[in-house]
């Protein structure tokens, strides 16, 4: 390995699978044991490989193993880890200043990412951003803005949504375990509806958008009234949920209902945003334009970053002083997301993702043909997704997934499980992945998948 590659990892890193020891191997034994004595338990660890370096489509960890990554870090590097233009404007940001706090004496950056987000957002309306630090931080301010704009105090959520770890994005959060268990009390005024899945919808997939949606604004009539609800914030293609993807026509109902009744539309495009599923943001593929959208993951190539990006009107409600953050927007955070968004551009990535579908789906399609553990194969672009359950029903198989994560693990590829039952496995893999490891990877699934 040449010196150059032996310090750095960002693109010079050789994009190869290599194994060289047992995964976990000892290096990262060791650091694990010093995390149990040091890190606190809640801190949950998938894969207890310690990283190195990382870039392109691998992860090399401590003792030297390549590992292949169809993680992005939960949806995060989809520039690449330690990508150029990231590297070289954060690099240069690093040493001109690190922090002058945007409230007190504010810089371009800021300013520069703002004007993407107005121009890169769905909807040719005015637009205007706040900049935050994580992808909860984004939903509690949209939050704060809708009631502020409406006057009303309702907020609309989703069965299977999930939208942050903080008080109030856990009470508009779905699954108890992890995520609420033993967390309470919750934030009030949160109201929880059914998600048009079209897998499990009783009366079939065919009925499941417009039966979904009917329910939704009947329950909102009879529970809370139209008139009480500041926002209805769903993810449009949902993320720890289980990848599921509404029935086509759900989202389009309950935008046409929330522009009718004076309600904020919220997309939450933490996951699914910045190129992930295939166009720019995952609202796009039906035309909704929400009212305000939170971004955070994939928006600055792994620096935390987060926003609210939404019409002009609703924005600038709150008075002086009512929203901000000590370190919201950071000036190296900004100049990684200006990077990160010239990468996407240059290299669309948007069209990467959808070569990436056109790549996985076909095989994850022949490997549900060949093996009834797989009960849906579904996703959009390099957001896609295996739900298993036993054979025959579509009773969740939990066990089944985390053995077939795993074996993954074990083989060297780095793979997420998700969903309300724990059964779902989740692929996504960098934008910039090389096609023959994104092969190799669904290799080892399936070889994973036969002998499970
Ligand atoms: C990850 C995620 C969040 C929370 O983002 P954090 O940065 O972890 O706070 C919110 N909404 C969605 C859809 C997410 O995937």
């Amino acid at each position: 390995m040449s010196a150059m590659t032996e310090q750095s990892g960002g693109p010079t890193l050789p994009q190869r699978r290599r194994l060289v020891t047992d995964i976990p191997g000892p290096r990262s034994r060791e650091l694990m044991a010093r995390k149990r004595a040091a890190v606190a338990d809640g801190v949950g660890t998938v894969m207890p490989v310690f990283a190195a370096r990382a870039g392109g489509g691998v992860v090399e960890d401590v003792d030297g193993n390549s590992l292949i990554d169809f993680g992005s870090g939960i949806a995060v590097t989809g520039v690449g880890n330690s990508a150029e233009a990231v590297v070289r404007r954060a690099s240069a940001q690093l040493a001109r200043f690190t922090h002058t706090c945007a409230m007190v004496t504010p810089y371009e950056s800021y300013v520069a990412v703002c004007e993407e987000l107005a121009r890169l957002t769905p909807g040719d309306h005015a637009k205007k951003s706040i900049l935050l630090n994580s992808g909860a931080e984004a939903v509690e301010n949209a939050v704060k803005i809708a009631r502020y704009h409406t006057g009303r105090q309702a907020i609309v959520v989703f069965d299977h949504g999930y939208h942050g770890r903080t008080n109030l994005t856990m009470a508009l959060t779905s699954k108890s375990m992890p995520y609420k268990h033993g967390f309470g009390p919750f934030a009030p005024e949160i109201y929880r509806m059914p998600m048009a899945y079209p897998y499990r919808w009783p009366t079939g997939p065919e009925n499941c958008a417009e039966e979904a949606a009917a329910q939704v604004i009947d329950q909102i009539g009879k529970q809370v009234g139209a008139a009480n609800t500041a926002a209805i914030v769903i993810e449009p293609v949902l993320g720890e949920g289980g990848f599921i993807v509404p029935a086509r026509g759900f989202l389009p109902t309950l935008a046409a209902f929330a522009k009718e009744n004076g309600i904020v539309l919220v997309a939450d495009e933490i996951q699914s945003g910045f190129c992930r599923t295939g166009q720019w943001f995952a609202c796009e593929d039906e035309g909704i334009v929400p009212d305000l959208i939170t971004t955070a993951k994939g928006i600055a190539g792994g620096l935390p970053l987060a926003a609210v990006t939404g019409r002009t009107e609703i924005m600038d409600a709150a008075h002086v002083g009512g929203l901000g953050g000590t370190y919201g927007g950071n000036p190296v955070a900004c100049e990684a997301a200006l990077g990160a968004i010239e990468t996407m551009r240059e290299l669309d990535l948007p069209a990467k993702a959808r070569r990436i579908e056109e790549i996985i789906k076909p095989r994850l399609l022949t490997m549900a043909e060949k093996h009834p553990v797989i009960g849906d194969v579904r996703g959009r672009g390099a957001m896609l997704a295996l739900e298993l359950v036993k054979p025959g029903t579509k009773d969740p198989d939990p066990a089944a997934t985390a053995t077939l994560a795993g074996a993954c693990h074990r083989a060297g590829l780095i793979v997420l499980t998700t969903g309300t039952y724990g059964n779902v496995l989740r692929f996504l893999p960098p934008l910039v992945i090389g096609e023959d490891l994104l092969n190799e990877g669904l290799d080892i699934l399936q070889d994973a998948l036969s002998r499970l």
